[in-house]
């Protein structure tokens, strides 16, 4: 019906066309036209099952018609086995299989490039139907495999030492963009751990952000555990309490520095959503839900690396249960900053742990293939 409703009116401005003696759009022209279009229309018109949730698929051929067995069917051929052909999945029936290739497509799409860094780290190229370019980071250890997903094209918030802040905002990915990031990579089926760092500001793409974490941490979906999924945030202060209202994954704040003006220097969302009140949210969010609170520390030689932003540092965090995780600094083009050494860092982290607070050093990965922190999108245009 809806391709009638698109191609109909193409075919009628065609006939006009050459009614009207534009005769060099001669009929095999018009022909080729039609077929395209009502290829383009037939795509158009389907809905991908990558990215839906149970709900969503078993509504699929109108209110509840897909029964609860047929659905999870569905939505394990996709999540589960990967299979990008309907008509192959199993434990549905033919019928059901043909009524939903009429109206559905697997939605599972390979990566248009990819990079391997010398220390096993693989950063893959995206380009989405829109035509959104993003980049995905496939991190393999001996005991856990991460992927770093994306979840805008570009970003909006502006800090000045990330080159994906510097490539500038592109548009929103859908939950089912962000999904794909973890099935279609080789090796998904490894995956333990799937953290919301790549490209973008989870909080500013919350809907599709909270919708994809659904579909990953459920049992229906891709079954991994809640607290293997964390998502990263600037913070967005409202974003970050309905993220902690509606989701049972781990938050990790980008503090980078506990003094507020010298933060807004380096996180302009800073100015309108002060780190302070998102800490305190942070502390108050209900032990209940077990998950793991976070901040991330990027240090900077010489800028945030101090005596005095040490023990502010104990101050915030003396008490809570949030851990701290400090990084190395990738100082990006033109950039004059360069990383706090390997011993300052350590000694940052035995001090925190002295005082009682969680702390850990975290290593880079794939830095010569511009996959670390603050590097994605370095390729893009
Ligand atoms: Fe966006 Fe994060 Fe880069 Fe800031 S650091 S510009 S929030 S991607």
């Amino acid at each position: 019906m809806q391709i009638a409703v698109i191609t109909i009116p193409f075919i009628y401005f065609l006939f006009f066309v050459r009614r009207s003696g534009f005769e060099y759009i001669n009929l095999n022209t018009n022909i080729l036209i039609i077929g395209l279009i009502l290829q383009i229309s037939f795509f158009m018109t389907r809905t991908s099952l990558c990215g839906l949730t149970i709900e969503e698929i078993s509504d699929l051929a109108g209110h509840g018609r897909i029964n609860i067995a047929h659905s999870i069917s569905i939505s394990n051929s996709v999540y589960k086995k990967k299979i990008n052909d309907i008509s192959q999945f199993p434990r549905i029936p033919k019928m059901l299989k043909e009524q939903l290739t009429e109206i559905a497509f697997a939605g599972i799409f390979d990566p248009v490039a990819s990079e391997k860094s010398s220390d096993g780290t693989v950063k893959y190229l995206f380009r989405n139907e829109d035509g959104l370019e993003y980049e995905t980071v496939y991190l393999p250890e001996k005991k856990r495999i991460t992927v770093c997903v994306s979840t805008q094209s570009g970003c909006r918030m502006g800090c000045p030492f990330c080159l994906t802040g510097r490539y500038g905002f592109h548009g929103n990915l859908e939950a089912r963009d962000m999904v794909n990031q973890v099935i279609s990579l080789p090796g998904a089926e490894r995956i333990t751990h799937v953290v919301f760092m790549g490209m973008g500001e989870p909080i500013d793409n919350l809907d599709n952000v909270l919708k994809a974490c659904r579909i990953i941490t459920s049992e229906w979906g891709l079954a991994v555990s809640p607290r293997n999924v964390t998502v990263s945030t600037v913070g967005i202060t409202d974003g970050v309490k309905r993220f902690l209202d509606e989701s049972n994954c781990n938050l990790t704040l980008s503090l980078h520095s506990p003094f507020a003006e010298e933060r807004k220097k380096i996180i302009p969302a800073e100015n309108r959503n002060p780190s302070r009140a998102i800490i305190e949210i942070m502390k108050n969010s209900p032990v209940l839900k077990k998950r793991r609170m976070s901040i991330a520390y990027v240090m900077i030689s010489g800028v945030n690396d101090s005596e005095s932003h040490l023990e502010e540092l104990k101050s915030i965090l003396t008490g809570t249960r949030i851990r701290i995780n400090l990084l190395p600094y990738h100082p990006v083009p033109g950039d004059v900053n360069i990383s706090s050494p390997a011993e300052k860092m350590q000694y940052y982290k035995h001090e925190l742990i002295m005082s009682g607070i969680s702390a850990s050093v975290r290593k880079s990965r794939g830095v010569d293939i511009s996959a670390a922190c603050g590097l994605l999108a370095s390729g893009l245009k």
